[in-house]
């Protein structure tokens, strides 16, 4: 068997903060424990957000931190031909869809497993050609067309997780309804870049926050239907600080940067998050 691909995948939309450290350490941890290698990639398809600066400073506190990744870094925006031909592959599963915002949540009547309004399907029925779509994916077609998925998972504790208990669970991707796989702004959406790309880079191990393992139930449906292999998946707990809040960057938690400019040394970062 090859050696197992494990991968960092930040977004350069802000400065990382204590729970992206614990998600990168987390990651080179794991990679150690199989004798495998972590790869940095940097996901970077939203243009409005993402800034060159915070890429610069990712590198910097990842190597602050004593992670080293092999280069080149794969950089989502220079990905886009590879995400359009994915979502020519999944050809009449995806549909335009023009509503915006406000008119999907006016008609919602649940929410998706991120607590945004659960899209009901209305451009299936009435298409409107008079304003620039997104596409969904047809989820009941999808998953008639996939057939049983299952999400191979390593179980995590603390800081470690554990290779020699693998399980598997039936995945449940109809909570997220017809998801958007391309967006207006973009021939693409995290969910299809974080496929594609996975599989591009030969990723055996996906790690991450609990607060995309609901995203891994779409992100399996995706690889079936593109004809991609699914990783093994470990998610960790989320980093709380001492309000029991998610560190975020919409927090106002301290950024890495600026534990390092008020002279943290990269030992106690890694202590406080009990590495
Ligand atoms: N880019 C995503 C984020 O920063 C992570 C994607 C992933 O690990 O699948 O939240
Ligand atoms: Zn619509």
């Amino acid at each position: 068997m090859s050696s197992p691909i494990l991968r960092f995948a930040p977004s350069p939309n802000g400065h990382l903060h204590l729970g992206h450290a614990f998600s990168a350490l987390f990651t080179w941890r794991a990679a150690t424990t199989l004798s495998g290698m972590a790869l940095l990639r940097i996901e970077d398809i939203d243009s409005l957000r993402c800034k060159p600066e915070f890429d610069v400073t990712i590198r910097e506190d990842l190597a602050w931190l004593g992670l080293v990744w092999p280069e080149p870094v794969m950089r989502q925006s220079a990905r886009l031909a590879a995400y359009r031909d994915a979502a020519a592959r999944l050809g009449d599963l995806l549909y335009p869809c023009t509503c915006t915002r406000a008119e999907i949540a006016a008609r919602a009547i649940a929410t998706d497993p991120d607590g945004a309004p659960l899209y009901d399907g209305h451009c299936l029925h009435h298409p409107r050609r008079d304003r620039m779509p997104q596409y969904r994916l047809r989820m009941d077609e999808a998953i008639a067309q996939a057939g049983v998925l299952e999400v191979a998972e390593l179980p995590v504790n603390g800081i470690d997780l554990e290779p020699s208990h693998p399980r598997s669970r039936e995945a449940s991707p109809a909570r997220w309804g017809d998801a958007v796989i391309v967006r207006k702004d973009t021939p693409t959406s995290y969910h299809l870049s974080v496929v594609v790309d996975d599989a591009a880079q030969g990723v055996t191990h996906v790690t991450r926050g609990m607060d995309l393992h609901a995203a891994t139930d779409l992100h399996v449906l995706l690889h079936k239907l593109l004809g991609l292999p699914s990783p093994i998946y470990a998610h960790h707990q989320l980093i709380r600080d001492g309000d029991a809040l998610k560190l975020s960057k919409s927090k106002g938690s301290p950024s890495l940067k600026s534990l390092r400019e008020s002279g943290w040394s990269a030992q106690r970062v890694l202590a406080q998050l009990g590495f």
